[in-house]
C-alpha cells in the first residue's frame, strides 16, 4: 500500500496533464454475473454501459457520466499488457487502475513500462471468489476519493455524447 501511495505521489503530474481520462476496473466489483453484465464486449475488452444502478460499476460510471471519463473492466492478467498498447506512449491519456492491493503495483508498473499516466486506488474491501470470499461479494471503492484523483469533485462537467449508452437509475 505504502509502494502504491508513493507511485502515485510520483506520478500525479504527469496524470493531471493529461487531457483525457479512463477508469479501469475489477469484475468482482459487478453486482451480477458475467452473463448478466452487457458491457460493450468486442472480444477484447469489455467498456460499461451503466446498466444497473445496484452495480458498483454501474454506480462509478454514473457519477463520471457527465465527464469525459469512459469505464472499462480490467481484462485477465494475461491479457492486460496487450489492452495497455493502445495508450502506450501517449501523453494525452492518463488511467486509474481500481484494484486489490495484490494486483495494483503489478498494473502501475506495467504502465510506466508503456509509458501511461496512472494513478492508483485501493478497492474499500476485496470479495471475489478467487481470492477472498467462497461465494464472491462484490467489491467496492470510495467514489469520493476516485473523482479527487480525477480532480471532478467540483467540476460542471462536459457532457459526452454516449449514444448507446444509458444508466438506469
Ligand atoms: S453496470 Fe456496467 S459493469 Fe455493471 S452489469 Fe451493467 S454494464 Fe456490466
Amino acid at each position: 500500500m505504502v509502494g502504491a501511495e508513493m507511485l502515485n505521489r510520483e506520478l500525479k503530474d504527469t496524470f493531471v496533464k493529461a487531457k483525457q481520462k479512463i477508469v479501469l476496473l475489477p469484475t468482482c466489483m459487478r453486482l451480477d454475473s458475467d452473463k448478466a453484465c452487457v458491457a460493450l464486449d468486442n472480444g477484447f475488452e469489455r467498456k460499461c454501459v451503466g446498466c444497473s444502478s445496484n452495480c458498483n460499476v454501474g454506480k462509478v460510471f454514473k457519477s463520471l457520466l457527465p465527464h469525459r471519463v469512459d469505464v472499462y473492466l480490467i481484462p485477465h492478467s494475461s491479457d492486460f499488457t496487450k489492452f495497455l498498447q493502445r495508450w502506450k506512449d501517449n501523453e494525452d491519456m492518463a488511467l486509474v487502475g481500481v484494484a486489490c492491493v495484490l494486483n495494483l503495483l503489478m498494473g502501475g508498473y506495467e504502465m510506466i513500462e508503456l509509458n501511461i499516466a496512472s494513478q492508483c486506488i485501493f478497492l474499500d474491501h476485496c470479495g471475489c471468489k478467487k481470492h477472498w470470499d467462497d461465494k464472491g461479494i462484490a467489491t467496492s471503492i470510495n467514489i469520493e476519493q476516485l473523482h479527487k484523483i480525477l480532480d471532478i469533485s467540483n467540476s460542471k462537467g462536459v457532457l459526452v455524447n454516449r449514444e448507446n449508452q444509458s444508466f438506469v437509475a
